[in-house]
């Protein structure tokens, strides 16, 4: 949905010269929402701000304009990784792009300036530092300037995680350049975020394209561990992700370390990232991350920001996200390229356990503790239900998905629920019965009736609710008292035993006057079933499709390699798919595949035919 503004701008007559740009420059058919349009508005002089989700298209928008009007533009980006791939990607379209940061040698950056002067520059890639240095703004003001570009423009807001207070100043862009159309792009979505951008950047003029935060391409996939995480992943990526390019997070340094040389001892490419690294090696591993095929980077959340990557086909949580908005940033590194992806998470009961007591120990003032507290009950809820995990998560955004939607593990694989009020009864009273300070183990063990030395020492082999719980095993029982927490019906004590007591809001179960349904787990069998039906997700069904797959892939990485950018600089996974699908013979059927324009054809073409004849 875009906001339709109250001017409405009048189909510009430069439509049709934006679709001759899309299609002879990109390689693309049409336009997506609400591309085109966002295109009218800046060729026509007015000023925009376009929230859209990663993966959406953004950088269209202001590329098109910035090749249809007159001179250069000037996008200002947050980081040096980010304006090198789009100024790599740009040069093999055939665009006139270059960047000024502090990667580049004094003599070519005297090169960029030169260009800039000569009027032979369609983009110029800027940090928002440099542009904002007078000599620049000196320089900018004595050559032609098309428009303005300002890219993750959500680093102007003061609450987000990527503040950068150079975006402040921005607004001056306004002032010291007058009658050059300004453009703001962002993948966040909070209304918050969105009200400073128009404020701090000085945009109340600007038309306003908000697009949906669905990511119809993503998989959500949500599961309980039913023991060895580790080697779930393993089957997981083994079962639809063999060759494929991911991401995995988990909470602490120690536990990347430790899964990624296992991934690696299983045969898994597999490469840690995490702070605690050298600033090398870290480099080190992302630049192979983006440069190699199929390379799976095992990272804390500090691997992510200007992560343009658009082929990571999964990303793999190990660990309960602390919110929503986390789950789904991470989540959301998946399938820029719009092809299918899995965001996978399995967890347990001792993720819930270990951030309950974190958020409780923290140091940090009462009503943030409250917030943090509220985020992490929403992300519990989101794993623990069984109706449709998108329409939950657009829902969080303040967005309606009508219907569910067909690709969620809950869609795709209902879950059973099961009247497990009388089971919560008495896992509740055995809480309060042991007097609200032990820890799940213990009170299982109660409820099983074990024969324990512990147990006898507190006397508990007295008490009413030992051995009333035999119905179940110690896993089901394990799987309830994780609901039971994740529901807030127990809380997790502050001092960090794993101690739990009864909430308020246990009550109305206690007294039999709420009825409580929970998930029934997948039993081995269940899951065993559910996988078959999913195969692995890039894959053709034809081996001669997937040996010509891999044959485009080779000469893609070799060509890349040869002018050392990534593989989906040359061609993205989307435009060798379609290759293998519509098996072009000649230059003219290859301009007719998504991403061929005019330069790649002519750069690539031959090339890419040879392989497709030798298929
Ligand atoms: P964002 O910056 O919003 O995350 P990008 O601008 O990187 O997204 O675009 C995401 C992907 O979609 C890229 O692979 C891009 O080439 C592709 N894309 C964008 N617009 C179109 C279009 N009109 N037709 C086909 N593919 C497109
Ligand atoms: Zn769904």
């Amino acid at each position: 949905m875009s906001i339709p503004s109250a001017t409405p701008v009048a189909t510009s007559p430069t439509s049709q010269e934006a679709l001759d740009v899309l299609r002879s420059v990109f390689g693309y058919e049409s336009f997506r929402e609400p591309q085109g349009e966002v295109i009218s508005t800046l060729v026509s002089g007015h000023d925009a701000l376009v929230l859209m989700p990663t993966g959406g298209g953004k950088s269209l928008c202001y590329q098109v304009p910035a090749l249809l009007r007159p001179g250069t533009a000037v996008v200002v980006s947050p980081l040096i990784s980010l304006m090198q791939d789009q100024v790599a990607a740009l040069t093999q379209a055939g665009v006139r792009a270059a960047f000024l940061n502090s990667s580049l040698s004094a003599q070519d950056a005297r090169e960029v300036l030169r260009r800039l002067h000569d009027g032979s520059l369609d983009l110029l890639y800027l940090a928002p530092e440099r542009l904002l240095q007078p000599a620049t703004l000196e320089r900018l003001a004595g050559v032609e300037i098309s428009l303005f570009a300002i890219d993750e423009a959500h680093c102007v807001s003061q609450w987000g995680h990527d503040f950068r207070p150079e975006y402040l100043q921005l607004s001056a862009l306004a002032e010291r350049f007058p009658g050059v159309p300004r453009i703001a792009l962002t993948a966040t979505a909070d209304e918050r975020t969105r009200r400073e951008i128009i404020e701090r950047l000085g945009l109340t003029a600007a038309r306003c394209f908000i697009s949906s935060f669905d990511r119809p391409n993503i998989r959500y996939m949500i599961r309980q561990s039913g023991g060895s995480v580790r080697n779930e992943l393993l089957a997981f990526i083994r079962e639809h992700h063999a060759g494929d390019a991911g991401i995995v997070y988990c909470l602490s340094r120690k536990r990347v370390d430790e899964v990624a040389s296992w991934l690696a001892a299983q045969g898994c490419e597999a490469l840690p990232y995490h702070a605690g690294m050298s600033a090398g090696e870290r480099a080190s591993n992302q630049a192979r991350f983006l440069n190699e095929e199929g390379l799976i980077i095992v990272a804390t959340i500090a691997f992510g920001m200007g992560i343009d990557k658009p082929n990571v086909r999964f990303v793999a949580h190990l660990n309960l996200p602390k919110s929503i908005e986390a789950y789904y940033q991470e989540t959301g590194r998946a399938g820029r390229d719009g092809l299918p992806a899995n965001a996978w998470m399995s967890y347990g009961l001792q993720d819930v356990i270990t951030l309950r007591q974190m958020m409780s120990a923290s140091e940090a003032e009462e009503t943030h503790k409250r917030v943090e507290r509220h985020k992490l009950d929403a992300m519990l809820g989101l794993c623990e239900m069984t109706t449709c995990r998108r329409q939950a998560l657009l829902g969080y955004f303040s967005e309606t998905l009508s219907e569910p939607c067909g690709n969620c593990d809950t869609c795709l694989w209902p879950p059973q629920v099961w009247d497990a009020t009388e089971a919560a009864r008495k896992a509740l009273s055995c809480v309060h019965r042991t007097g609200q300070r032990f820890g799940v183990t213990y009170l299982v063990d109660v409820l099983l009736g074990k024969d324990d030395e512990r147990i006898r020492r507190f006397g508990h082999e007295q008490i009413s609710t030992f051995g009333i719980g035999t119905e179940h095993s110690a896993t089901e029982w394990r799987a309830i008292f994780r609901q039971l927490i994740a529901r807030g019906l127990l809380d997790v004590d502050v001092e960090g035993h794993g101690g739990l007591r009864l909430t308020d809001a246990c009550r109305p179960v206690l007294r039999g006057e709420q009825t409580l349904w929970l998930r029934r787990e997948a039993t081995p069998a269940r899951r065993k079933a559910s996988r078959r039906t999913a195969r692995r997700d890039t894959a053709f069904t034809d081996p001669a499709d997937n040996a010509l797959w891999e044959a485009l892939r080779e000469t893609r990485l070799r060509l890349a390699r040869e002018q050392g950018v990534p593989p989906y600089v040359v061609f993205h996974d989307a435009s060798l798919a379609a290759m293998v699908e519509q098996r072009p013979g000649s230059m003219a059927e290859l301009a007719d595949i998504p991403g061929v324009g005019a330069a790649k054809l002519e750069a690539y073409g031959e090339t890419f035919l040879g392989v497709l004849r030798g298929a």
